[in-house]
């Protein structure tokens, strides 16, 4: 019997959302529950807000945003970096409340705490460094300049398997710019994010600048309110391409900005010059299984050339089956569970679609009852063809499925056949075929010889149903203002 986890500082376990500044109810005095989904027990109960709170944080962000554009930018810098500071301080309560509610292993959920707090620090570096330009004018006399200013309001809109980093990433740029926020948090993992909250009020961010709604069953009434209300000036939205489509829709009425950051179906391709048999087996683990599989940039469908399918095959199948599946907070453990039942449901039915199209299961299978009911063995299958619903779906859990091939010209027909294009990895040592290939995958981020790409740094993001807008790195802030062309006249 696993006991509850306890923090370092348990007042970072907070069940309220946070409004203006102060932590409060529901106006409706609701909840919703809010479960482990290592043991199945309660963690809490959260406020569940509704479409008149969320009015309520509009306003308080609306106010808020008529001085917090004024402040300077060295202000707002300096405002992140303690924000980062406090987040480095408090890495073990955030990864403790990350692992209770998303049932990511510990040390996965620290790794999330260090991306996440990221954000914070790289932004405040980016804060001082929002330059417009001077451009010579064709009007004699006249002097043109660009200013980027704050967009206004903006709502957050936000998934569960990154708790703290999927909102870290959107708070950084929108603070750098100026921006106020609303965020809605994910039902499921609601805790994360409020101690990040309190940990803004500590970082002398002042009322309204950041506020955070909590609900589970309202979500879709908050969702409404945030993209057809005319004082939120721009929608950021990271999750399924279906609820993109939809918070696209209700958004085309008061015509926001947008950026969204949908699901993947990411090919790996591992060409038989490969550099490195073991690192492409490394970097396809690492890519498939982490947070088991339950990652926007997971590889989910894995090429591999005839001439090293059997070989890799093995030392693929070999790592899985030296996993250690279990809670996330047991010593050695490498691989939590999936959120929920959904989930569990979602991977039989595309483990169960595999087999009877022909796949072969090397490990797993099954689920993993003695752990708990949403734990999933993790699962190699081999002969992957393009009928199965492997190929055309995201996963999003611990199943991977091996697909063979025979030229560079058929994988990469293969890995552009889906509307979706978020990441795309490969390995290859051949530098000519290291350029075709980066340039011919239709997705926005792409793995050369590693299966791990996301970094601060880097601009992150997708193409075609996989959505648009980048976040972090130097293009993060540019979804967050607005250019305005300023022409000085008679000089
Ligand atoms: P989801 O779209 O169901 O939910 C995401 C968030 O949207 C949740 O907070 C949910 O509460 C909220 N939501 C759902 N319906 C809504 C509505 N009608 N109005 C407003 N908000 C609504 O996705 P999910 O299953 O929770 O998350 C997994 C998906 O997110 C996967 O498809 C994954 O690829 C994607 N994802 C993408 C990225 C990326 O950067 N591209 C990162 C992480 C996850």
């Amino acid at each position: 019997m696993h006991s509850a986890p306890k923090l370092k500082d348990p007042s970072l376990l907070i069940s309220q959302a946070y409004v203006n500044g102060k932590f409060v109810n529901a106006a409706s005095s609701e909840t919703f529950d809010v479960y482990d989904p290592g043991t199945g027990k309660k963690i809490g109960s959260c406020a569940e807000l509704n479409a008149e709170d969320t009015n309520k944080a509009i306003a308080a962000a609306v106010d808020a945003f008529v001085s917090f554009r004024k402040t300077l930018p060295r202000e707002r810098a300096t405002m992140l970096r303690k924000w980062y500071d406090l987040m480095m301080e408090n890495a073990d309560d955030l990864a403790t409340l990350i692992t209770w509610e998303n049932g990511k292993p510990f040390n996965d959920a620290k790794g999330e705490i260090v991306y996440a707090a990221n954000f914070f620090q790289w932004f405040s570096e980016e804060a001082p460094r929002i330059y417009g330009d001077t451009i010579g004018a064709s009007i004699p006399g006249n002097r043109i300049m660009t200013w980027k200013q704050p967009v206004g309001v903006c709502g957050l809109i936000t998934p569960w398997n990154f708790p703290a980093a999927m909102i870290t990433r959107k708070i950084g740029p929108a603070l750098a710019a100026g921006c106020t926020v609303v965020a809605k948090t994910p039902g499921e993992t609601p805790y994360t994010a409020n101690a990040i909250a309190e940990l803004s009020r500590r970082a002398g961010i002042p009322p309204g600048v950041v506020n955070i709604v909590t609900a589970m069953k309202n979500t879709a009434e908050i969702g409404l309110a945030l993209t057809t209300d005319p004082r939120v000036k721009k929608v950021s939205f990271t999750g399924s391409t279906n609820v993109g489509k939809l918070l696209m829709k209700q958004s085309s009425s008061t015509l926001k900005k947008l950026s969204f950051e949908l699901g993947g179906n990411a090919p790996f391709i591992v060409f038989d010059d490969a550099p490195d048999l073991d690192a492409a087996v490394a970097g396809a683990i690492a890519c498939k299984f982490r947070s088991s599989g339950q990652t926007c940039v997971c590889a989910n469908r894995i090429y591999v050339q005839e001439g090293i399918y059997d070989a890799f095959a093995q030392k693929f199948t070999e790592k899985v089956k030296n996993f250690k599946v279990g809670y996330g907070f047991d010593d050695g453990v490498t691989h939590g569970p999936v959120i929920h039942d959904r989930a569990i449901a979602k991977v039989e039915s595309h483990v169960q679609d595999a087999t009877k199209k022909g796949g072969k299961i090397l490990c797993g299978g099954n689920k993993l009852p003695d752990l708990g009911s949403n734990f999933y063995a993790p699962t190699v299958i081999a002969g992957a063809t393009n009928d199965m619903k492997l190929a055309h779906e995201e996963t999003f859990g611990p199943v991977a499925g091996l697909f063979p091939f025979k030229t560079e010209k058929e994988v990469v027909a293969l890995a552009n056949g889906t509307e979706v294009g978020l990441a795309g990895y490969f390995f290859s040592r051949d530098v000519g075929r290291i350029y075709r290939v980066a340039e011919a995958l239709e997705v926005g981020m792409i793995g050369v010889n590693t299966g791990l790409i996301s970094d601060g740094a880097a601009p992150f993001g997708g193409v075609k149903e996989s959505g648009f807008g980048r976040e972090g790195s130097k293009y993060g802030v540019d979804e967050y203002v607005v250019i305005k062309s300023v022409t000085v006249g008679g000089i």
